[in-house]
């Protein structure tokens, strides 16, 4: 159950182990419970236990490292369970994606099961509860119950129906479950406090009337536990001894408790912890849903979405996601983190792992005039300084090539050191080059720079020592590829994207600027094959990964990070 290597990275050398999380209250409890042998010699279980009604997102990543990452830390087991217990919104495709996801993140679960195994458990086991005089069918409507609820200052009301006989409540459950009854006319309830200060224990509704197709029980049920009279119990079933879940269903957990008390079955105990909240960014799988249906995104695997998928097509590694869980660790407050923090660990990984190769979004064509003509040498390239094993490659050299439109300037600014008329550069791996002249379109603009270059300075040193303050990326224009470069910013423009002006959406905070496709970019050649997933830091540029897309000859990019621009915050402080 240790994190597997993700196929992405077959091939590539094992990194590092993560480094382990600080300590965290969770685990600390294991460790007490371990130690005082509360659950006997049984090994610690934990449970993974996503609705199969979306696709997981980033904060979904923070619950599984931390339900088979401390399991795996005390050599316990894991299982991945699906809460299918609200028919109308489950499919099997979610089903599926779930299962790839957390593979992809790097874990193996040991059982795999679902609520609606239990099904018949949960039936009998309220059947016990009715006998003890503990559940009772009730006739209100919804919005009656809602009505005798009561409120945090005032108590409940109890329902007309709450002394029922136990064999009426037998006989209305069984009919419940054989489908006399139409969709919302009646529902069992646990008879346990209307006076309660704890909303969540004044009756809760254990089992509602719902005629829906079931994704795996189809029709054998018109009635569904809810997810509090499901959920405990379940855990117990699998003998889960550490049951973590988010900081909202604190409120719950004396309800958890209660109905594995009153049932006398194996004692589960709940835990919470803090929900992960991203700036410019939505974790809620009924939002992200929303965004794929109304097609302001291409699907839950969109790059720009945070989901599993989405990240995984973007390029973000799951080590790199591994280590930002380990390193935001486990609070009893919800916070909300930078969204920075998390690029910055995708960086780290990607520096440390992606190789280096020279690309040219936005080509401008360069001649060098004192070039031989159809000459070509093969320049060394370094694949990745900080990797000395990833070696050298040759990347060919020649007359006519492309450099990126932002690194000239006909007229150049303050503090600009790129190439400009009369100015000499490094071509990386290459030679100086000095601008002389330039050729323009009808509408004025620079179309092709003629450049001089310096045949000592092969490799990219002047043998006399003179310095250039500029290095650029270029690629030979004959031997280039074509390719669609998809850049991406937040999806978001609003850091918190919930807050809305009165009568708006979520939707209103999209960004329109998140996508920028750019579909003449020049790559070296040695990218011709690169495979769907693979991924590489574009000189200069970022990281970029290759998207499934892409077909034969024609590659297509997404960028998962940018490099920290400096030239960026310069040219943005001048005004210019
Ligand atoms: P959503 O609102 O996105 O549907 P959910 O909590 O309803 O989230 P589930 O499928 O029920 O989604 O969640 C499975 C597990 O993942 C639960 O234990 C839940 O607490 C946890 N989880 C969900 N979202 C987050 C998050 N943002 N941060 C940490 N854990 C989360
Ligand atoms: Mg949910």
């Amino acid at each position: 159950m240790s994190p597997t290597s993700p196929s992405t990275d077959a091939g590539k050398k094992p990194s590092p182990e993560p480094t382990p999380a600080p300590s965290n209250f969770i685990r600390d409890t294991m460790i007490r419970d371990l130690e005082t042998k509360k659950y006997g010699d049984a090994v610690l279980q934990t449970r993974f236990p996503p609705e199969p009604n979306g696709y997981l997102h980033i904060g979904h990543a923070k619950a599984i490292c931390l339900d088979f990452g401390l399991a795996d830390e005390f050599a316990g087991k894991t299982n991945l369970r699906f809460d299918d217990t609200n028919p109308e919104k489950e499919e099997q495709e979610y089903v599926d994606s779930i299962m790839k996801d957390v593979r992809w993140l790097g874990f193996e679960w040991d059982g795999l099961y679902y609520a609606s195994d239990y099904f018949d458990q949960l039936y009998e086991w309220a059947i016990k509860l009715i006998k003890d005089g503990k559940a009772y069918v009730d006739d209100l409507t919804a919005d009656e119950i809602r009505q005798h609820r009561g409120t945090l200052t005032e108590p409940g009301k109890d329902s007309p129906y709450r002394n029922r006989p136990v064999a009426e409540n037998l006989d209305l459950f069984e009919r419940m479950r054989q489908g006399e009854f139409p969709d919302g006319t009646r529902v069992l309830r646990a008879k346990i406090d209307m006076t309660s200060p704890n909303l969540n224990m004044r009756d809760p509704v254990m089992y509602r009337i719902l005629h829906a197709e079931h994704h795996r029980t189809g029709d054998k049920w018109c009635i569904y536990p809810m997810y509090d009279y499901a959920h405990g119990q379940s855990d117990s079933i699998e003998r889960v001894t550490h049951s973590m879940c988010t900081l909202e269903f604190e409120d719950h957990r004396p309800l958890y408790n209660w109905f594995i008390q009153q049932l006398g079955i194996f004692p589960s105990q709940q835990m919470e912890f803090d929900r992960l909240s991203l700036t410019y960014t939505l974790l809620s799988k009924r939002r992200l849903l929303k965004l794929v249906q109304e097609k302001h995104v291409n699907g839950w695997d969109d790059p720009r979405m945070p989901t599993l998928s989405g990240i995984r097509r973007r390029g973000y590694p799951a080590e790199a996601i591994r280590n930002f869980c380990a390193a935001i660790g486990v609070s009893k407050t919800n916070g909300t983190l930078e969204l920075a923090m998390l690029e910055h660990y995708i960086r780290e990984d990607l520096n440390k792992r992606a190789p280096r190769v020279m690309a040219v979004l936005r080509p401008l064509k360069v001649v060098i005039d004192n070039y031989p003509e159809n000459q070509v040498d093969e320049v060394d390239a370094v694949n990745n300084p900080e990797d000395d094993s990833a070696g050298k490659r040759k990347v060919p050299f020649s007359k006519v090539l492309y450099i990126e439109q932002d690194d000239f300037r006909e007229v150049p600014p303050k503090q600009y050191y790129r190439l400009s008329p009369g100015r000499e550069v490094r071509l990386r791996y290459g030679y100086f080059i000095t601008a002389k002249s330039v050729v323009k379109n009808d509408k004025g603009e620079v179309v092709e720079v003629h450049c001089t270059y310096d045949p000592a300075t092969r490799g990219g040193n002047a043998p006399d020592g003179r310095k250039v303050k500029s290095t650029i990326h270029w690629v030979s224009a004959a031997h280039a590829i074509d390719a669609e470069v998809r850049l991406y910013d937040k999806l978001f423009s609003k850091e918190d994207p919930n807050q809305v002006e009165e009568g708006q959406e979520f939707t209103a905070n999209l960004n329109p600027q998140s996508l920028d496709v750019i579909s003449h970019a020049k790559l070296e050649p040695s990218l011709a094959n690169a495979p769907v997933e693979s991924r590489y830091q574009f000189e200069r540029l970022g990281y970029f990964c290759v998207d499934p897309d892409s077909k034969p000859g024609r590659p297509v990019l997404n960028r998962t990070v940018a490099l920290k621009d400096t030239w960026a915050k310069i040219e943005k402080r001048a005004g210019s």
